[in-house]
């Protein structure tokens, strides 16, 4: 048996979204040693074990989870700082904002544009966390995991297989145990200027309970790109070679869709609400209207961004 396994604990209080049965067995662990050890107590088990952070980009199924829920908790944050450079040691389980707040309020900059995203630092940079044109992977430096054979490896920032939301890390199932995060000394105004921005799309993000933007943005491919031949209007859309896929659901007319308890949200339709009560089936259906009314609009494919428990 292994330290403070609990059983039948609901995935709904752990997820943002607020959605989800329960995990049959639920254990939080703070160290490297105890992550082994529940995750051999699971292999002895014969149960399929999920790494939970923060749950801010996770659908969780209703039926919940059979197997062990291992909650992320390895959270000090350790800074070594060498003139203008701070390298910030972080255990995955930390808290990204709390990161973003330290570092930005002492005159680092490096993550300052992710001002208010919910979860961990591991579920950052699993799924390479960004906004504002930014992202955690230009500030990674080195990466600590532990393997399929439960050996523990560095990864260098290469080796992580970085993309826009993505990392080797959604494909491997490797898990990622500690972080080092490279930070660089800024004149406090250029830091705020950057965090005023955030705070801003802080504050346009919905006020019921969410997993943030549900599809990935649409990235385009050049002159090339088949969907902006055919939709010029779109074009003084793209940012950064990104079209923002909330727009496109816009122009489905399906914003302030609802389906049960869950709702395409009117303030940003690549967000959606728990209104209350909401069912992951409920979101499931929505995410099918939307992929095929963007589909037959578009004729392109959406990828989802949140990434699924149990489903
Ligand atoms: C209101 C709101 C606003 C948001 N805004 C943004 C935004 O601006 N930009 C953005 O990119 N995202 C945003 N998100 C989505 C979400 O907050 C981020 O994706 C966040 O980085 C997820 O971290 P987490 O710890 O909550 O991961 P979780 O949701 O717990 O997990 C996500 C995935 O990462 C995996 N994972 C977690 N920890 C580890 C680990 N240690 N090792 C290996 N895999 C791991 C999980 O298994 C899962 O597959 C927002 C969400 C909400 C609710």
């Amino acid at each position: 048996m292994i330290n403070n396994l609990q059983e039948n604990i609901s995935l709904a209080s752990h997820t943002t979204f607020r959605i989800g049965g329960p995990a049959r067995y639920f254990a939080a662990v703070k160290t490297a040693q105890e992550l082994i050890e529940a995750i051999k107590w699971a292999k002895e088990n014969s149960l399929l074990f999920f790494i939970l952070g923060g749950g801010s980009n996770l659908l969780a199924s209703d039926e919940g989870f059979r197997g062990l829920v291992i909650k992320c908790k390895m959270s000090e944050i350790e800074y070594q700082r060498e003139g203008d450079n701070l390298v910030a040691v972080c255990g995955a389980g930390a808290l990204f904002n709390k990161l973003i707040v330290e570092t930005a309020k002492d005159g680092f900059s490096g993550a300052e544009w992710g001002f208010g995203i919910p979860g961990t630092v591991g579920g950052a940079v699993c799924g390479n966390a960004g906004r504002l044109g930014q992202d955690i992977s230009r500030i990674v430096e080195e990466v600590t995991i532990l393997d399929a054979d439960l050996n523990i490896k560095k990864l260098s920032k290469a080796e992580c297989g970085f993309d826009y939301r993505h990392s080797r890390f959604k494909k491997t199932g490797e898990i990622i145990l500690e972080i080092n995060l490279n930070f660089i000394k800024k004149e406090q105004t250029e830091i705020d200027e950057i965090l005023n921005e955030a705070k801003k799309v802080v504050k346009h993000s919905p006020p019921f309970p969410s997993a943030g933007c549900i599809f990935k943005n649409y990235r385009t491919k050049g002159e090339q790109d088949e969907l902006l031949k055919d939709h010029p209007e779109l074009a003084s859309r793209v940012r950064e070679g990104k079209l923002g896929v909330g727009f496109l659901i816009d122009q489905c007319g399906l914003a302030g869709t609802q389906k049960g308890g869950a709702k395409i949200w009117e303030g940003h339709a690549n967000y959606m609400i728990n209104t209350g009560g909401a069912k992951a089936k409920d979101v499931l259906e929505l995410i099918v209207i939307i992929k095929k009314s963007v589909k037959e609009k578009y004729g392109i494919e959406l990828e989802e961004e949140v990434r699924y428990l149990g489903l």
